[in-house]
């Protein structure tokens, strides 16, 4: 079967691990800064613990921070807990990324903070963004710090610039679900020494390491990640995940029990296993980034102009973290795949606005239409690196047979 995601791992990332690296994590830092032409980057255990370290380092709290309603949701989680107001804008259907007019109206006093999300790999519009926020600072007389979200969008460009580097920081998630991964981890990056000195003191002074128990625990699951994603034998791991609950604890998303929590490991340091996979990681960068392009296309040139089956768009720029398509009927679609022999993935399966815990965030529901259209209707096919073009040809002709079959059923 061929699986939602896969990790691009190969026996480099365990003989890493194996090896003895003195001062693993600050030189994963460091090349992860240079990867990403950032003056620093300070490594976290979690994207969202950096996000929440961000708000704490600068001391704003009982502030508004505006963040998309379509997006992970321990982004809005990170806000809330850091001691925070979520406020969130809509997408646009067309890139999945905020609509810029919203942002522009949702600023007020009380804003402190932007949460400029690159979903799936699109560049947002950031020169747009950086004209709101220079416009908003001068009438409101207070800075408004812009944390480029690019969980997504590692190294993603508008109109030429990494969009990473068009804030005042940039958060990154390294899970295995991620485009590169550090098995779990999260980075955060800044070209100002200030910041980097706020946030690297914060986390010096409130991260703890890890025992050893954790350490082992994490080798573990870094062993565990290769025959999981085995294709052979993955059908056993997807009926395992949909018919036993062997798998819950790890598989089902814990961030969705509708509550705002963070993990209670969310305040160690990252370890230096996870630091030397990382390293191994950062230098397949331009080649996973390449290969996901290449996937995009190709799927574009085969699946545009099927009735019925609404594509993202080609962009420049864009790094495709995931290959997200819309259709009416999403449950029967997966179904049907999945007898084909390829899973597919439901990444974003809610609005956050809408979410128990954070309707009390929000006044008016109705401005979420599009957010809400993505969290009933969004599917993601397989777009991973290691994909061949005979696994990518198989994607395709199954979704045309499931498509065309599923339309000509409901439009005879
Ligand atoms: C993964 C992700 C993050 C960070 O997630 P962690 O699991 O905390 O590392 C942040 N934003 C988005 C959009 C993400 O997908």
């Amino acid at each position: 079967m061929i699986p939602r995601f896969k990790p691009y791992l190969d026996k480099k990332e365990l003989l890493a691990a194996l090896r003895r690296q003195e001062g693993a994590i600050s030189r994963f830092e460091e090349e992860f800064a240079r990867t990403f032409e950032a003056k620093y980057a300070i490594a976290f255990p979690y994207g969202r613990s950096a996000l929440w370290a961000f708000f704490k380092a600068l001391g704003i709290e009982g502030a508004e921070v505006i963040m998309p309603a379509y997006t992970c949701v321990v982004v809005a989680h990170a806000i809330v807990l850091s001691g925070n107001i979520p406020r969130f804008v809509d997408i646009t259907l067309y890139d999945y990324n905020m609509d810029l007019d919203q942002v522009e109206a949702a600023i007020n006093e009380h804003t402190r903070a932007i949460i400029a999300t690159h979903l799936f790999g699109y560049p947002l519009n950031v020169d747009r963004l950086g004209e709101i926020v220079r416009a908003a600072e001068d009438r409101w007389g207070h800075k408004i710090w812009v944390i480029q979200d690019c969980a997504h969008a590692f190294g993603a460009r508008w109109q030429g610039k990494l969009v990473c580097n068009e804030g005042d920081a940039a958060l990154f998630g390294l899970n295995i679900s991620k485009m590169i991964t550090s098995v779990f981890g999260g980075m955060m990056t800044t070209n100002s020494p200030e910041l980097y000195g706020k946030l690297r003191t914060f986390r010096d002074s409130h991260f703890v390491q890890p025992g050893l128990l954790k350490r082992a625990r994490r080798f573990l699951y870094l062993l565990a990640v290769y025959p999981a994603f085995n294709e052979r034998i993955y059908g056993l791991v997807n009926w395992l995940e949909e018919e036993t609950p062997l798998l819950d604890r790890m598989t089902k998303a814990y961030h969705l029990d509708g509550q705002i929590h963070f993990p209670p490991d969310y305040l160690d340091q990252i370890i230096e296993l996870e630091a030397k996979v990382g390293l191994v990681q950062l230098r397949k960068y331009p080649e996973i980034i390449r290969r996901r392009q290449e996937h995009a296309r190709y799927y574009d040139q085969h699946l545009r102009g099927i009735p019925g089956l609404e594509l993202p768009p080609l962009v420049e720029g864009a790094t495709y973290s995931h290959y997200v398509v819309r259709v009416p009927d999403r449950r029967t679609v997966m179904e049907a795949m999945r007898r084909r022999g390829v899973q597919l993935g439901e990444l974003i399966q809610y609005s956050i606005p809408h979410m128990a815990p954070y309707r009390r965030y929000v006044e008016e529901f109705s401005i979420f239409t599009n957010s809400l259209h993505c969290s009933r209707s969004s599917i993601n096919l397989p777009i991973q690196p290691c994909l061949s073009r005979y696994k990518l040809e198989q994607v395709i002709r199954s979704v045309v047979d499931v498509i065309s079959l599923g339309y000509s059923r409901r439009h005879p």
